[in-house]
């Protein structure tokens, strides 16, 4: 009557295999076949159940012996005594996979699934600041968000003057001990309480402020030391400012990303501060000694005679700090010639003039041969 399939064809071994046998074709198959690790959850349910059903009876040398017998039968409840029948294996009994695992290999991770002291999780955020923070270092107050103890009920999650009671469902311990029977025996498992979610204790009413978690998000200030020489894109660490652990666990960190707020005068170029001064065409004609500013004031430079638009002077250490050695970069000052606009009636006659006197200089012999020569020596001008 019975379309069930014979548990060692189950298991895959032959009616004479030894216990061994018997239990190693059992972990292979149960492995295999286990809900937690199949996509197809219905069928290898089926599949794992009948797997479990075959080693109980075939592990336990007694119920073998009946097996090999009377057959299916000998466990049929409907076929008189001597069968355990139904409910001889309860399936929601066994755990998860890790049970499972724990079962053959003893590997503990059933202990790390109890609630110890959990690190808080770290935080990020932004903040901008100007090119001189950057250069000079400085001290940022931050606002900071974060969960902190409810101070209306202290952490406790109770509503003021309602009562915390033992857990019922755990007796206050915060676990949950199931003696399960496997088929390699009596296993003992421990499970966080589900109902008072490992803590031991019980809420009668939720505090209002918090909602019974005893933690709210406050925000709060605190100083962030920004290092002279960081850059956009530097990650600072400011140690336990993340959000705070539980269960006596160590608070996470902040991690702050800084960018830089675009400056007015100067570019960074790595450690080189990059600024551009114009000048007058005189200036750079007959030279001059002209002020051009650096991130922390004024600088005298000197400007040789007949400097060209585009010429760069680098001003040694006046640059952004290496964030490790210290060592400064420099100023690379750029200099633009201007040309002048507007002119007035005396300054248009001296431009003519100077224009006739350098046509004339032109025409006069040289002893080297400037560009326009050369050109016309090769072409035969
Ligand atoms: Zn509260
Ligand atoms: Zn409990």
């Amino acid at each position: 009557m019975t379309s069930k399939r014979d548990y060692y064809e189950v298991l895959g071994v032959s009616r004479d295999a030894s216990q061994e046998d018997i239990k190693k074709a059992y972990r292979k198959l149960a492995l295999k076949y286990h809900p937690d690790v199949n996509p197809d959850k219905k069928e290898a349910e089926e599949k794992f159940k009948e797997i479990n059903e075959a080693y109980e009876v075939l592990s336990d040398p007694e119920k073998r012996a009946t097996y090999d017998r009377y057959g299916h039968a000998a466990f049929d409840p409907t076929q008189g005594p001597g069968g355990f029948g139904a409910g001889g294996f309860d399936f929601g009994g066994m755990g998860g996979f890790e049970d499972l695992f724990d079962m053959f290999f003893g590997t503990g991770t059933r202990g790390s699934r109890r609630r110890g002291p959990t690190r808080g999780l770290d935080r990020e955020m932004e903040l901008e600041i100007d090119l001189e923070d950057a250069v000079f270092g400085a001290e940022k107050e931050i606002q900071v968000s974060r969960l902190e103890t409810c101070d209306t009920c202290n952490g406790s999650g109770a509503q003021p003057g309602t009562e915390i009671k033992s857990c019922p469902n755990c007796g206050g311990t915060g676990q949950v001990r199931n003696v399960q029977s496997t088929p390699f025996g009596r296993f003992e498992t421990v499970r966080t309480c589900p109902r008072c979610g490992g803590q031991g204790k019980v809420i009668e009413k939720p505090c209002m402020k918090c909602g019974g978690s005893g933690r709210v998000r406050k925000t709060r200030k605190v100083t962030l030391r920004i290092p002279a020489g960081v850059d956009a894109g530097s990650r600072l660490r400011m140690a336990g400012e993340g959000e705070p652990g539980q269960y006596g666990g160590p608070p996470g960190d902040l991690y702050v990303y800084i960018t830089v707020r675009p400056h007015k005068v100067f570019e960074r170029q790595g450690n080189d501060l990059v600024c551009e001064v114009p000048i007058s065409m005189v200036e750079a004609a007959l030279g001059a000694e002209i002020t051009v500013p650096t991130i922390e004031g004024e600088h005298k430079l000197t400007v040789p005679e007949g400097t060209q638009t585009g010429t760069v002077f680098r001003i040694k250490g006046k640059g952004v700090p290496n964030l490790r050695t210290h060592r400064r970069g420099d100023e690379l000052v750029k200099i633009k010639v201007k040309t002048p606009t507007g002119l007035s009636e005396r300054q248009r006659e001296l431009l003519q003039e100077f224009a006739r006197e350098e046509h004339r200089e032109k025409e006069l012999p040289k002893k080297e041969k400037g560009f326009f020569d050369k050109f016309k020596d090769a072409f035969g001008g």
